[in-house]
């Protein structure tokens, strides 16, 4: 046979016989660039990372918990050999995304910021790739580009939505609302749909909804809502902002919100509290209420959140859990039972603030009780700090501030509010300037 004819017969002979037979002639390494071979023996196998040259911690999720915990754990016990598994390959912060709206900055703001820098500047290894399982007995993580043993896990994925508390349980309605309406409160490239939202937005309502239960930022659907009234305004657009509120008022800084609304927003923000959402009607663009029925042109609608589903898959979530949080000792953060895993930031079930500056204070401690866990110590829990402006203002920008530590009441088994919460509620310029300084000073704390 000739040269060509036996290519033509080969090529032939994949084409007819399927992926059966494509996928043995490539696993035999037949003609396949090198980079999709190493791919196919990964899923299987072990992650390409380097040797491990001290006791190995793996932190899942690079949001502002898993960044604090991958730098401060290095820092704190130098042998730890720290890999940090990020199944984003870009990031971009949550916090200060509500600014998009009004145009106080851009989307550089929040997304110029190198996972590979932090990783570099740390000297920890960064890993593009997402978890997909974890085997505890053995001490090994599943991810889309391999398995990772471990000596200690940190799982800090963040939250997922829970249509299910506005009442939508059909999952064809949820997939429609999550593309059309999207809460904003998870991923980056929601942020981008809603600022073109507000910025294409020609008049008439447009609905916003603040969560029941221990929700993601609980100032943020109200700070939203008076960075898109202050677009509105300034655009002069003829629409107003509907906010539904299942709440009597705004969970913090209440009397800070409702005066911007008053002051600021007349007209452009109609607050609803004590609405409860029952359901949906996503084609007609209505919301049924317990006493109302609302219309709306567009909006972003933020249903709920529960914990993360990987700490479901992975046998971490407390069956309990109104929210599905992590089943984790509630002031060691491990699984309760194995010392080896643990779960932070806004997956945990205390009834902390979901909150950056939570997250960040938090993750330095548990850093530290793993450093010095793996020493073979111990040492005392420390509270994390809620410190958060909100902006209320854009032209110019105005925020308002609260600051809060916690403390342990054994007899209800849970957290409150330490006596020295403060809540400065008069929006002024200063507020706004340290509103800025704080997102900057979070950047370079996660990534510098
Ligand atoms: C609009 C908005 C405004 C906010 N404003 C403020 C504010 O003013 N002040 C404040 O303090 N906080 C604010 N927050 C809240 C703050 O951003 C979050 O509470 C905080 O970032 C939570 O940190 P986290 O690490 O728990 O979760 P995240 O930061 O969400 O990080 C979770 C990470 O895990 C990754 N991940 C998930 N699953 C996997 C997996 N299977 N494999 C690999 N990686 C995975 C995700 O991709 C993500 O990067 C705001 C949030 C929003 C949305």
């Amino acid at each position: 046979m000739s040269e060509s004819g036996n290519d033509i017969s080969r090529r032939d002979f994949i084409k007819l016989s399927g992926v059966a037979a494509a996928a043995a002639t490539l696993g035999a390494g037949a003609a396949m660039p090198a980079t999709a071979q190493a791919a196919m023996v990964n899923l299987g196998g072990k992650a390409n990372l380097p040797k491990a040259k001290g006791p190995r911690l793996v932190v899942v999720g690079g949001g502002t918990s898993g960044l604090t915990i991958a730098k401060y754990a290095k820092k704190a016990n130098p042998k730890l050999d720290v890999v940090l598994v990020e199944k984003r390959d870009m990031y971009s912060s949550c916090f200060a995304s509500n600014m998009l709206y009004s145009g106080l900055i851009s989307l550089e703001f929040l997304a110029d910021h190198s996972f590979l820098d932090a990783a570099v500047n740390n000297k920890y290894t960064f890993f593009n790739a997402a978890a997909t399982g974890l085997d505890r007995a053995g001490r090994k993580l599943m991810t889309s580009e391999g398995e990772i043993d471990y000596d200690y896990l940190v799982l800090a994925p963040g939250v997922t939505y829970d249509y299910s508390r506005v009442g939508v349980k059909d999952p064809e309605a949820e997939a429609i609302l999550r593309q059309m309406y999207p809460g904003g409160f998870i991923s980056p490239t929601e942020h981008i749909t809603i600022r073109d939202k507000v910025r294409n937005f020609e008049g008439g309502t447009f609905l916003l909804t603040v969560p029941s239960g221990n929700y993601r930022c609980l100032p943020g659907p109200f700070e939203r809502a008076c960075m898109i009234a202050a677009a509105f305004k300034k655009n002069k657009v003829k629409g107003k902002i509907v906010l539904v509120d299942p709440n009597a008022a705004p969970l913090v800084k209440a009397k800070g919100f409702l005066s911007a609304f008053d002051e600021l927003y007349k007209g452009f923000i109609e607050y609803k509290p004590n609405t409860k959402i029952e359901s949906i009607d996503v084609a007609g663009r209505t919301l049924k209420t317990e006493f109302d029925t609302i219309k709306f042109d567009d909006g972003a609608i933020y249903p709920g959140v529960r914990g993360a589903h990987i700490l479901e898959a992975f046998g971490l979530m407390d069956p309990k859990s109104p929210q599905k949080e992590a089943l984790i000792d509630d002031h060691k953060y491990n699984f309760i039972g194995d010392d080896r895993v643990y779960v932070t930031g806004d997956s945990r079930p205390m009834g902390f603030s979901k909150s950056a500056n939570t997250a960040n204070t938090e993750g330095k401690y548990v850093a530290k009780l793993i450093a010095a866990r793996s020493q073979g110590k111990e040492i005392d829990w420390v509270s994390p700090e809620t410190i958060c402006y909100s902006m209320c203002n854009s032209e110019p920008a105005e925020a308002i501030s609260v600051s809060a530590r916690y403390v342990y009441d054994p007899a209800k088994k849970a957290f409150g509010f330490s006596p020295d919460t403060s809540m400065d509620e008069n929006r002024d310029v200063a507020k706004g300037n340290r509103l800025m300084e704080w997102n900057k000073g979070m950047y370079r704390d996660l990534f510098a």
